[in-house]
């Protein structure tokens, strides 16, 4: 048997991660299965309708190296692949329901569902269909459908006994048929809804496991009503647990921790993202953490997908971001970091190659590289207790005297290179019989105004550039002569 899973994305403008890691792990699993990945858009809710949202799941998938084998835009046997594209194949299975006694035609008006709404939560009680409807005689439901009254189809669930199966994440579930619903299968509008459409269209596309939000859990017992109405298999089961915050959390919009774009919009890697993205909710067994995608595929295994919540981590996400980062070729850093340079930067003639060398060790998200480099484009605001540091035997005094002696011999130098900085203030501190420290930090000190640089005093002098050097010193000396 080949394995074939899916995503089945509603599209809503977002990708959010809880929905990006399940198509990761269906991804992963085909693939390591050397089965197919289908994408199916789940549109069928109209008025959630969302331009360009498909658009969005599209780019996501892609850019994360998550392509898919049949879908919308590239075909495949089972199309189409966009639920409302595939609006007429759903009622001809709800009329076969209802021949066969497991659906039937509902004419109760929002009014009067909502009154009997009323009623029970009036007495405490949970609602559920009561099956008003099912008691219509045959000619009855016939003399209504040809007034045209609207309708919609429900499943004839059961009240008695126990639904059961099981579920490779969460094991052995059963529910009592009392508590399921009489569940709309096709809508007014003669849309299909979710929980029917989904068991149609997993069934017409051959779909052999299901893995999805546990969000389903409950209602799987209804699909396979389904199934066991039509005599057809029902597919493998893997529910994943939420993608949270914290054990209380969810991710969520409002704190900017739920969606894809929130994260690549700050400037995170998407590899070190799927790659976080991948271990929460799922262990390798071993000790390894970095994995491409194709070392997931080999790696990955449904039976260690865990069954209490992943927990994503922002901070272990940055660390893995940091790594990644870190790992870049400096031509790929200094193209990723430009856009960022120049949002502090941006025609003050920084020479952004020799700066990307020093800031790529440093750069944990990108979004955090403006504010480390904007002394480059201006002299912060800063104290003059900033000149005092012990382990450097500096005080507001030493620096005074370290920035008068290295001032001449700045202004001295013809060819400013780094390595001439580097000589001709060595030889200078050499010669006043001084520690470098003494001199250096209240030098670092005047030229970027901060006490933590990428780079020390050599090369954000070089940085700046002589004309510039020689300013900020002369206005480190003013700060120390008030
Ligand atoms: N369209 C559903 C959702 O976005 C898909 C659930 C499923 O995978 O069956 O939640």
């Amino acid at each position: 048997m080949q394995v074939r899973t899916r995503f089945a994305p509603s599209p809503t403008g977002y990708m959010h991660l809880g929905g990006l890691r399940t198509a990761l792990y269906n991804y992963l699993y085909a693939k390591k299965m050397g089965g197919k990945f289908i994408l199916r858009i789940e549109d069928t809710d109209q008025e959630r309708f969302v331009e360009g949202a498909t658009e969005v799941i599209y780019e996501t998938l892609r850019g994360c190296g998550i392509d898919w084998d049949e879908g919308p835009d590239v075909g495949g046997d089972c199309g189409p692949y966009v639920q409302s594209d595939r609006k007429l194949m759903y009622m001809p299975y709800a009329k076969q329901l209802v021949e066969s006694g497991h659906a039937y035609y509902c004419f109760c008006t929002k009014e009067e569902l909502d009154e009997r709404r009323a009623a029970a939560e009036a007495k405490g009680e949970v609602f559920k269909y009561d099956k008003h409807c099912l008691h219509l005689s045959k000619e009855e439901v016939q003399q209504k459908l040809d007034a045209g009254v609207p309708f919609v189809i429900r499943q004839n669930a059961p009240t008695t006994g126990e639904s059961k199966y099981h579920d490779v994440v969460f094991g052995d579930i059963s529910f009592p048929n009392d508590t399921l619903d009489d569940m709309i299968l096709m809508k007014a509008d003669g849309m299909p809804t979710y929980n029917f459409a989904n068991v149609i269209d997993d069934h017409l596309m051959g779909i052999t496991h299901v893995m999805r939000g546990m969000e389903y859990l409950s209602s799987t017992p209804k699909y396979n009503l389904l199934y066991d109405a039509f005599g057809w298999e029902a597919p493998e089961y893997i529910h994943l647990t939420t993608v949270m915050r914290d054990a209380k959390h969810k991710l969520s919009k409002r704190d900017g921790d739920a969606y894809y774009s929130d994260f690549i919009d700050k400037g995170y890697l998407k590899e070190a993202l799927i790659n976080y993205l991948a271990l929460v909710g799922w262990n390798p067994g071993d000790e390894r953490e970095f994995f491409t995608l194709e070392e997931l595929i080999e790696a990955f295994d449904i039976h260690r997908l865990n069954n209490s919540p992943g927990i994503f981590d922002v901070d272990k996400l940055t660390w893995f971001n940091a790594e990644y980062i870190r790992r870049l070729p400096p031509e790929k850093y200094l193209e990723m970091v430009t856009p960022w340079f120049d949002q502090v930067l941006a025609g003050k003639g920084i020479d952004y190659p020799r700066l990307a060398q020093l800031m790529q060790e440093r750069t944990e998200v990108f979004n955090r590289v403006p504010d480390m480099v904007r002394f480059l484009g201006e002299l912060p605001e800063y104290e003059v207790d900033l000149y005092t540091h012990k382990k450097m035997k500096t005080n507001p005094e030493v620096a005074k005297a370290s920035l008068e002696l290295v001032k001449p011999v700045l202004e001295g130098i013809d060819h400013w290179t780094e390595q001439n900085l580097h000589d001709a203030l060595m030889a200078a501190i050499a010669e006043a019989g001084l520690k470098n420290g003494a001199v250096l930090w209240p030098l670092r000190i005047a030229i970027s105004g901060q006490a933590s640089t990428p780079g020390g005093a050599i090369e954000i002098a070089w940085l700046l550039g002589k004309e510039e050097t020689l300013r900020r010193l002369e206005d480190g000396l003013n700060r120390l002569t008030k």
